[in-house]
């Protein structure tokens, strides 16, 4: 299983597919992604292979710049369509990638489902995106909500997300991995280097708790509080 995320210039969706393509060795039941398409999110997903996700995306290309992929090894709900990630809100302005299991999701779905929140899929997961949303709807900027999100998970996690209107993907981990590629007009997140190692070797292994945010100009690392953090750029020296 793994995660993907790349927002840079030129167009996003070949190289997120071409990340996952390169985290297949992880093991996984489904795959999707998730594009900003300068209207609104195009997300496409499927049980099975890549090449399935491929056929779909083949007949209605989505084009932008940003987005975020996934490929899943279930925990929480059979691999089907529906349960593939990304995840969204209610709105579908609010995409989320995540691997791992958030324990508390039973406890955190029956809370959002009396405030209202409807459910499309079987997993731990789409808590995330509801609870991004309220805390978006009660005015926090995307990037205070996702570390309040953060901080409502228990459990063991690296998530991605991303929305319609802004120009950054955030992410986190907790016991999963996350690292940062670094290109001088693209950012790159994913579970493993390998993921984007044919475009960037510059790259930086996230710790627990780091929040890291990627646009196309630049990153930035913070802690659950939204303390700047220094973590070291290291140049990968493997044979892409
Ligand atoms: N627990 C999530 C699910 O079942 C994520 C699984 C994964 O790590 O891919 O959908």
């Amino acid at each position: 299983c793994g995660i993907t995320a790349r927002v840079g210039r030129g167009d996003a969706v070949d190289e997120l597919l071409t990340g996952l393509e390169n985290l297949e060795y992880r093991g996984y039941d489904s795959a999707g992604v998730a594009v900003r398409n300068g209207h609104g999110l195009s997300v496409h997903k499927r049980e099975g292979k890549i090449d399935r996700l491929k056929d779909r995306i083949e007949r209605s290309p989505p084009s932008g710049s940003m987005g975020i992929g996934h490929t899943r090894w279930s925990t929480h709900g059979p691999p089907t369509d529906e349960n593939a990630h990304p995840h969204t809100d209610c709105t579908e302005e609010i995409a989320v990638v995540h691997n791992g299991i958030i324990e508390n999701h039973e406890a955190l779905k029956a809370d959002l489902r009396e405030r209202g929140h409807r459910f499309e899929s079987d997993t731990d997961t789409e808590v995330i995106p509801h609870l991004l949303e309220e805390h978006v709807d009660r005015g926090l900027a995307l990037d205070i909500a996702f570390r309040r999100m953060a901080t409502q998970l228990q459990g063991s996690y690296a998530i991605a997300a991303m929305t319609a209107d802004g120009d950054a993907v955030y992410a986190t981990r907790q016991g999963s991995p996350l690292v940062l590629g670094i290109d001088e007009d693209c950012h790159y997140l994913a579970s493993d280097v390998p993921a984007f190692l044919e475009f960037t070797d510059r790259v930086v292994y996230l710790e627990d708790g780091d929040v890291v945010s990627i646009t196309e100009d630049g990153y930035e690392i913070v802690d659950a509080d939204g303390r700047p953090l220094d973590r070291e750029v290291r140049t990968v020296d493997w044979v892409a």
